[in-house]
């Protein structure tokens, strides 16, 4: 059995959904769920260009922090870039004027520690054409896959195919890490789709006119091109840049005096993406033109238990107020004690999937009574103690989050 969307066999999936005849998997659905987002997104009021009052870095910055907890320095180069982004929108040059020029960021952190979330959050605040894009689909042209171009529909789609307000939007791409060049590694698919991809996106990244196929998918020549002016474009790339803490320590320990001297000659490898550089990533694999586009580098840290234990119940739409609701409505009012938030944080520190797995082992302790509590008459409140959720989860659901693991 596999996952009919992406092809992942069921051993490598948390769940796999079946339908009339395949099957779905967690993360296919997850990404479906991403798609109508962008899609819905596209039906939302006027897009605004002009530089809201309200909108200042700090109060730019206090929005994110409702959503996203911790990721200072992510949230502060974020902000920055994205009032600066309006005031590129907004200035208007004489020929011997300065011209603000864009700074695309660039997003390293691993996986699930709120990359896409930063980038999600920041859409909603503004009022901008806005997409997600994932670089792991495509490939230089002449090869199976999607030409870059189609970056550029994606966004086309999102505004209804207003070039103007795609001209000034914002686009997030997803795992950039994937298109870094490996020189040592002889997999044949990824010197494919590495470095010619990372060179197809350069002419985006800068500033260009860029024929752009309205459908997306590949150029053919029935299709009539549309032209668009990359200028005013904000790209965020974010990546998990997997290994890439061995290239920063090997270069902090060329420094290793400077770090004595301070104090510090025992970073701890967690906190070593803080030092990440642009020296780091051409060590990773990304070509110097591109991360030369990608000016506002910036890190995020990884989730420790505390972070994990707020991110359950602190956030806007925190997860722990969704079941809330969700039994709300039901007419129950749903209380966690502390014990079962931190047997659920101890779980997710175990099965090491970070946020992502607070979802999934949330899922599996609340499913039982999602079940049964709408059929049961004169319930009012439920409580989910340490008990409970230790019995819920020391059964198969355990084995299958521990191989996802
Ligand atoms: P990635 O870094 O891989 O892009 P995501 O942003 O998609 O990670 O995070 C996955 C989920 O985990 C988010 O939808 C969110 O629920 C949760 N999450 C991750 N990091 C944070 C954070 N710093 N604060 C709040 N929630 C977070």
């Amino acid at each position: 059995m596999k996952c009919s969307f992406c092809g992942k066999p069921k051993e490598e999936t948390l769940m796999l959904i079946s339908g009339i005849d395949g099957y779905i998997c967690e993360t296919c659905v997850e990404q479906a769920n991403q798609i109508l987002q962008d899609e819905l997104y596209s039906q939302r009021d006027e897009f605004e260009f002009e530089m809201p009052n309200r909108l200042k870095p700090k109060a730019i910055k206090e929005f994110l922090d409702t959503y996203v907890i911790g990721q200072e320095a992510a949230k502060k180069v974020m902000s920055v870039a994205v009032y600066n982004h309006y005031k590129r929108l907004n200035q208007t040059v004489k020929d011997d004027e300065v011209e603000i020029e864009k700074s695309n960021i660039l997003m390293v952190g691993r996986t699930g520690t709120g990359k896409t979330l930063i980038a999600r959050t920041i859409a909603r605040f503004l009022n901008v054409p806005f997409t997600i894009v994932d670089a792991t689909v495509f490939t230089e042209a002449g090869y199976v896959g999607e030409d870059v171009e189609s970056i550029l529909s994606r966004l086309l789609q999102v505004c209804n195919y207003d070039v103007e307000a795609a001209e000034k939007g914002i686009i997030y791409i997803d795992e950039i890490d994937k298109v870094a060049r490996k020189g040592d590694n002889p997999s044949i698919t990824r010197d494919v789709s590495g470095e010619g991809v990372q060179q197809s996106m350069l002419k985006l990244l800068e500033g260009s006119e860029v024929m752009v196929p309205p459908q997306g998918g590949r150029k053919h020549p029935e299709q009539t091109m549309v032209k668009i002016r990359t200028n005013n474009i904000l790209f965020i790339c974010g990546g998990a840049f997997s290994g890439i803490e061995n290239a920063i320590a090997r270069r902090v320990q060329t420094q290793v005096v400077g770090f004595k001297a301070a104090g510090k000659s025992n970073i701890d490898k967690e906190e070593l993406l803080k030092y990440v550089s642009p020296q780091d990533l051409k060590t990773f694999g990304l070509i110097p033109e591109l991360i030369g586009r990608l000016p506002a580098l910036t890190h995020l840290e990884p989730l420790d238990r505390d972070a994990l234990r707020a991110i359950l119940t602190e956030p806007k739409n925190a997860l722990t107020k969704q079941y809330k609701k969700l039994f709300d409505m039901e007419g129950i009012q749903l209380n966690f004690t502390e014990g079962a938030l931190d047997y659920i944080v101890d779980k997710a520190v175990e099965f090491k999937l970070g946020a992502r797995g607070l979802r999934s082992i949330c899922e599996a302790v609340m499913t039982d009574a999602m079940f049964e509590m709408p059929s049961q008459d004169g319930v009012t409140s439920f409580v989910i103690d340490e008990d409970y959720v230790s019995n819920k989860l020391n059964n198969d659901k355990t084995r299958t989050l521990k191989m996802a693991s």
